[in-house]
C-alpha cells in the first residue's frame, strides 16, 4: 500500500508518475515538422537553434499556438485543445490520459445539477509525521498545487434523469491517496446516497491507503465498505468505475464491491504493484497482468467502457439497475 509521491518517488509509481508528466513544452523534446515558433518563455535551446523555424510563409503558422501533449501509447502529438475536447483521450489510439476530478464530473452530470458535500474538510496530521518533508508541508503543497482540499470531490447531481450520489477521486492529490478525509467524505456521500434513496457511483484512481495517516487511513477501508453495506440494504444499486491507476487500499475496499464494476480502457488495477509481485513471487507474469483487459478476462470486473461512452452507459445501467424499484413504486 505504497504512497506514491512527487519526484524520487520509490515503489512500484515511481516510474508511474513519470508517465503522468508526459505533458511537453512546446519543443522541449522531440520536434514535430509542424510546430509553431515558441513564446519566448518556453524558448528551450533545442528549438532556438533551429531560427529558420520562427519565419517564413510556411503552414506553421497556420496553427495556432498552444501545447502539445505527446501520447505516450502511439506517440502522436496532440493539441491540447483537441485532448480536452476529447475527454483526454487520444484521438488517434483511445489511450486514456489521466483526467481531474472536476473534468470528469463536468463531463458527466448536468450543467449546475452538482450540489458538491463536504467541499472545506481537510486533513489533520495527526501523526505529526515527518520524513523528506513533513505531512503537513505536503498537504499544503498539494491545496496549492491543485486547488482541492483533498483526493476526492463528492455531491449529488444528476446524470441524465437519474439523481445520483457521486464520488470522483483525483490522482494529482498526492496520488488519490486515501486518509481520513477521502474516506470521511466518500462515507458521508454513501450515506446521504442511503438516505436519499439514491443510487451511489464511485470514479476511483489512487495508490492506495495514505501513509501519512498510518492506522487512520487502512480504517477507511472497512469504513466506506460499512457504509456501502447499509446501502446495499435497501438495494440501491452502486456502480464502481476503475481509472487508471487503482491500487492498494482502495482496490481492496470500495472500488470492487460494486453491483458493477467497470473500468476504463488500460486502467491498470491491483493490489500490490507488478515489480513486488514479480520479486515477491519469482514467476514471470502473465502478459498483460493488472490491466483492465486481463482483469475483464478474468472475471473481476463486468465491462470496460470509454470515457466518451461513460456517461451513456452509465445511465443504461442505471436504468436497468433501478427497473425494479420503479416498477414497485408504480404499484
Ligand atoms: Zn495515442
Amino acid at each position: 500500500m505504497s504512497v506514491p509521491t512527487d519526484a524520487g518517488a520509490v515503489g512500484p509509481f515511481s516510474d508511474m508518475s513519470t508517465t503522468y508528466m508526459t505533458k511537453k513544452t512546446l519543443g522541449l523534446e522531440t520536434v514535430e515538422p509542424a510546430v509553431t515558433p515558441p513564446t519566448g518563455e518556453v524558448a528551450t535551446s533545442g528549438f532556438t537553434k533551429k531560427s529558420k523555424m520562427g519565419g517564413g510563409k510556411s503552414k506553421k503558422k497556420e496553427i495556432p499556438e498552444g501545447l502539445w501533449t505527446k501520447c505516450p501509447k502511439c506517440s502522436t502529438m496532440v493539441f491540447d485543445k483537441e485532448l480536452d475536447a476529447n475527454l483526454k483521450v487520444c484521438p488517434k489510439c483511445e489511450h486514456h490520459f489521466p483526467i481531474v476530478a472536476r473534468e470528469r464530473i463536468h463531463s458527466l452530470v448536468e450543467t449546475c445539477s452538482f450540489e458538491e458535500m463536504d467541499a472545506e474538510m481537510i486533513s489533520v496530521d495527526v501523526l505529526e509525521f515527518t520524513g523528506v518533508a513533513s505531512y503537513r508541508d505536503k498537504l499544503d503543497a498539494y491545496q496549492r498545487s491543485t486547488q482541492l482540499k483533498d483526493a476526492v470531490i463528492t455531491g449529488i447531481g444528476m446524470i441524465g434523469t437519474f439523481r445520483v450520489a457521486l464520488g470522483v477521486m483525483d490522482f494529482s492529490f498526492l496520488g488519490g491517496s486515501m486518509g481520513s478525509v477521502v474516506g470521511e467524505k466518500l462515507t458521508r456521500l454513501i450515506e446521504a446516497g442511503t438516505d436519499r434513496q439514491l443510487p451511489v457511483i464511485l470514479i476511483a484512481t489512487s495508490g492506495g491507503a495514505r501513509m501519512y495517516e498510518g492506522m487512520f487511513s487502512l480504517m477507511q477501508m472497512a469504513k466506506t465498505c460499512g457504509a456501502l453495506a447499509y446501502h446495499a440494504q435497501q438495494k440501491l444499486p452502486y456502480i464502481s468505475v476503475l481509472t487508471h491507476p487503482t491500487m492498494a487500499g482502495v482496490s481492496a475496499s470500495f472500488a470492487t464491491v460494486g453491483d458493477l464494476i467497470i473500468a476504463e480502457p488500460g486502467a491498470m488495477v491491483g493490489f500490490a504493484g507488478p515489480r513486488v509481485i514479480k520479486d515477491t513471487t519469482q514467476a514471470e507474469l502473465p502478459p498483460g497482468f493488472q490491466t483492465a483487459e486481463f482483469l475483464l478476462d478474468h472475471g473481476l470486473i463486468d465491462a470496460i467502457v470509454s470515457r466518451n461512452l461513460m456517461k451513456e452507459r452509465l445511465m443504461y445501467y442505471m436504468d436497468f439497475l433501478t427497473a425494479a424499484r420503479r416498477k414497485e413504486s408504480n404499484r
